[in-house]
């Protein structure tokens, strides 16, 4: 009995060694899948546009591959195609189209009729404004292959540049789970990273807290070098505790210089300085471009603008939290006309 019983330990051994080999291979397999390619050390480009009260952001990865997340507001298309133009981008491998709202793809119908688009990405939130149906119209008649966004995807650049995917992560955000004044397409925003050697960047759309709090929930990796700062600049995004697991180095805010909602808000930007982050924004500084070649990176922008300045919030003339009467999207114009001399005293 003893003896049988002596004979079966090594076997039992065996099996539980052929088991944990075999999790640990797993493990790896994993984790190499999630790793992206080792980086060529060529240029990899980003461009955050200055399209005024909106998001346009062109990316140009090492081998020339470009991606496109949004176009800004309806009328911006010449900006945008500009823009592509000076940087020699003659045609889109991936357009991806954050959310429905009109600052972000109120141009995309402009600039996908106007250059040969492979790709568009997509959040899946259905919508019924003509700006959504008019991009819909425009990727139909562009050919391009429309994808609906799933956390987990990857987007291959070249040169060891990816784009992967990490929201809208299902069940779709309800209005009734929403902040008063929220909204489901900006809560189901695509957020994705780019990553490209020891350089990422968070490209987060107008995703706010909510958003935030279900990517690190869900574990999704969400540290970044450079921040792009959700729902331009807004009290609602970029919480305390997202910050604190992005770190990132550098945060772009993308407004214009004529929005009555207070973006970027001092309180998103306190929270910035307090996290120790350098900011940059369209709005004072013009257009913004990142190059890394995979290992750090470097960034300029269009026009210099100070410090204090930077880190100067715009009052809201329209308080975003209330449900009546809010505007969830576009160029809101300019500030109202100031009174008359006399009336101003
Ligand atoms: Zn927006």
């Amino acid at each position: 009995m003893a003896q049988r019983r002596g004979g079966c330990a090594p076997a039992v051994l065996i099996v539980v060694l052929i088991i944990a080999v075999g999790l640990a291979v797993f493990w790896w397999l994993r984790n190499k899948k999630e790793q992206p390619p080792p980086p060529s050390g060529d240029e990899l480009q980003v461009h955050v546009l200055d399209v005024g009260q909106g998001d346009s952001i062109l990316i140009v990865s090492p081998t020339g591959k470009t991606v496109l997340v949004d176009a800004g507001v309806p009328g911006s298309g010449k900006a945008v195609l500009a823009a592509m133009n000076r940087y020699n981008v003659k045609s889109i491998d991936l357009f991806i189209a954050t959310h429905a709202h009109a600052d972000h793809i109120g141009a995309a119908d402009e600039v996908i009729r106007a250059v040969q688009t492979q790709a568009v990405l997509d959040s899946g939130v259905s919508n019924t404004t003509k700006n959504y149906q008019d991009f819909l119209e425009a990727v139909k008649q562009s050919n391009a292959k429309f994808i609906q966004a799933e956390p987990g995807q990857n987007f291959d650049l070249g040169g060891g540049a990816r784009v992967g995917v990490l929201a809208p992560i299902k069940p779709f955000f309800t209005k009734s789970e929403l902040r008063s004044g929220g909204n489901e397409p900006n809560a189901n925003s695509v957020v994705t990273r780019l990553d490209y050697g020891d350089f990422s960047m968070l490209l987060t759309g107008d995703a706010e807290a909510q958003t935030e709090e279900r990517m690190i929930s869900k574990g999704e990796n969400v540290q970044a070098k450079i921040l792009k700062v959700g729902h331009h600049g807004s009290k609602y995004a970029t919480s305390e505790d997202f910050l604190s697991r992005v770190k990132p180095e550098i945060a772009i805010v993308s407004d214009g210089a004529q929005n009555r909602y207070g973006h970027p808000s001092q309180e998103t930007l306190d929270r910035l300085r307090a996290a120790h982050v350098k900011i940059y924004r369209t709005d004072l500084q013009g257009e913004i471009t990142i190059i890394s070649k995979g290992k750090g990176y470097d960034i300029k922008a269009g026009r210099e603008a100070k410090e204090n300045e930077l880190f100067a919030g715009r009052e809201a003339q329209r308080d975003d939290s209330a449900r009546r009467g809010f505007v969830d999207y576009g160029e809101y114009g300019g500030p109202p006309p100031r009174p008359p001399k006399e009336a101003r005293k």
